[in-house]
């Protein structure tokens, strides 16, 4: 599909999502947000009006932190520097901190950055990146509502696997980011980011579809958008655990 042609799907699909919303429709069914996720070049603003919407200014339930979360990111940022206490922080081009809301509800945390996030020092941005993008949308919020980051700040060289002695420096201030943040739910993308959260060597497969505690948060393992890109019949799993993080947050006062 070429991109013309992609944008007028694009438009077509906001025409009709547009006159449902104008017929009195106030939902679309399951099946729908799987099939928008599962369109490889055109997701329609699928914002549900059922879910709760995250606001910049709704206040978290957590109690370890929200207020002055933009300050204690930006501390967070300022501690970590020009950072160099792993090997990391001599081969990469960029540091990948994270992005999005300071006081989001959400927060999703992958592994590491790859080539594209390296480069633009914004997580999420290649291929796998477009489909979380199309996840989150799908749940009805936009990436500047939630927050993202991974465990490691700096990319692997050739995407390796993130080494032992890389996450005991690096996850620290991970803990600090999320700490600022204060979120009601954490979504851990992928084998690695959950067993490093958790602390477990279980695979994703075990681990996904329920809701863990990482230092009295919720947290959602769930697979990784590049597993998804090669497994695309995983996106119902996927699906299904984002519905749990999407009740989840409206059961809670469905603040915002
Ligand atoms: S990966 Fe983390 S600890 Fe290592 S250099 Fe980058 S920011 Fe520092």
């Amino acid at each position: 599909m070429n991109t013309t042609e992609t944008l007028e799907l694009i438009a077509s699909l906001e025409g009709y999502l547009h006159d449902l919303r104008d017929s009195g429709v106030d939902g679309l069914p399951l099946g729908a947000a799987v099939a928008a996720i599962a369109l490889p070049d055109a997701v329609p603003a699928a914002h549900s009006p059922a879910l709760p919407p995250v606001a910049a200014d709704s206040e978290s339930p957590v109690g370890f932190v929200a207020e002055g979360a933009i300050h204690g990111l930006d501390a967070v940022r300022e501690e970590l520097g020009e950072c160099h206490r792993c090997r990391l922080g001599d081969t990469r081009t960029t540091l990948v901190f994270g992005t999005g809301n300071p006081r989001a509800r959400l927060v999703f945390v992958g592994e590491a950055p790859g080539g594209d996030e390296d480069r633009q020092g914004i997580p999420f941005v290649g291929e796998a990146g477009q489909l979380l993008t199309k996840i989150i949308q799908a749940m009805g919020y936009g990436r500047d509502e939630i927050y993202i980051c991974n465990v490691l700040k700096c990319r692997p060289p050739q995407n390796r696997n993130p080494q032992a002695d890389e996450i005991e420096q690096c996850h620290p201030f991970l803990l600090k980011q999320l700490r600022a943040i204060g979120p009601e739910v954490i979504v851990a993308l992928g084998s690695f980011a959950a067993q490093t959260l958790l602390k477990s060597k279980e695979p994703i497969s075990k681990l996904r579809g329920v809701f863990h505690d990482y230092h009295g948060i919720p947290l959602m393992p769930t697979f990784h958008p590049a597993y998804l890109l090669r497994n695309p019949g995983a996106k119902r799993e996927v699906w299904d655990d984002m519905q749990k993080v999407m009740k989840r947050l409206g059961s809670q006062g469905g603040k915002g």
